[in-house]
């Protein structure tokens, strides 16, 4: 008989019946992504998930921070969670990270499983202009956590990113929502902080703190 052992990062791809995958810039990464992948773990029963820094995200103009960086803050973040792999495949592509791209990867090396897409509010009101979103739909369910930057933007009517066209209905029905109590962490604003050489405590862990002094991010040269 089995144990029934709770899957981790190093169980087989083939024990895996639920997979979240978190795509971002984690530029640098925050405790509303870690609270996120925590949330999508217990609420959507997840085996694992993988978190994937971007490479070069077609829909930012900022350039990003180097991806060695980036996928080092990521791990320093997710390191107590053992169902989470850090998953350099999109900072390793050449040419923009399209996320329908590692999704159609994933499929094929999960064939059994199922995908969760995770976002904040912010990306899920953008959905409609993404690469092949009607692909991304029928491979993935998407799960969105509530983003108070977002809500905050709705209410004073600031600038979020126009949608050109409205997703479809069947895949408007398939859009689960996380369960998450609105966090108000941006790394837009802990990446200000730093270059004002403010403290970061509360924003980002005492470990990605400490890298980010010790590898001199976000400071004017
Ligand atoms: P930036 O300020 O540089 O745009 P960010 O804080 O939005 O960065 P990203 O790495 O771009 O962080 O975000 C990765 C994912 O995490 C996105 O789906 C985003 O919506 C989500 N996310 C980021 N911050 C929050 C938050 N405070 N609450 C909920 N979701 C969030």
């Amino acid at each position: 008989m089995g144990l029934n052992l709770p899957l981790n990062a190093t169980s087989s791809p083939e024990a895996v019946q639920r997979l979240g995958v978190f795509g971002g810039s984690f530029d640098p990464p925050h405790p509303a992504h870690v609270a996120l992948v925590e949330s999508a773990l217990d609420q959507l029963c997840l085996d694992r998930v993988h978190v994937v820094p971007t490479g070069q995200a077609w829909h930012k103009t900022r350039a990003l921070t180097d991806a060695r960086h980036r996928v080092a803050m990521a791990r320093l973040a997710f390191a107590h969670c053992p169902q989470v792999v850090v998953d350099e495949r999109e900072v390793r592509r050449a040419g923009p990270s399209y996320t329908v791209d590692t999704l159609k990867a994933l499929q094929s090396e999960y064939p059994q499983a199922q995908i969760y897409l995770l976002l904040g509010d912010d990306q899920r009101r953008s959905l409609p202009a993404w690469h092949q979103i009607d692909e991304i739909g029928r491979i993935a369910i998407i799960c969105a956590a509530g983003r108070d930057v977002a809500v905050r933007a709705w209410n004073e009517n600031l600038d979020l990113p126009a949608s050109p066209a409205k997703l479809t209905d069947t895949l408007q029905a398939r859009i689960l929502t996380l369960n998450m109590p609105l966090m108000p962490h941006s790394a837009t604003d802990i990446r200000v902080q730093a270059a004002q050489e403010q403290t970061l405590t509360g924003l980002v862990t005492p470990a990605i703190e400490r890298y980010i002094h010790d590898h001199h991010l976000y400071r004017p040269l």
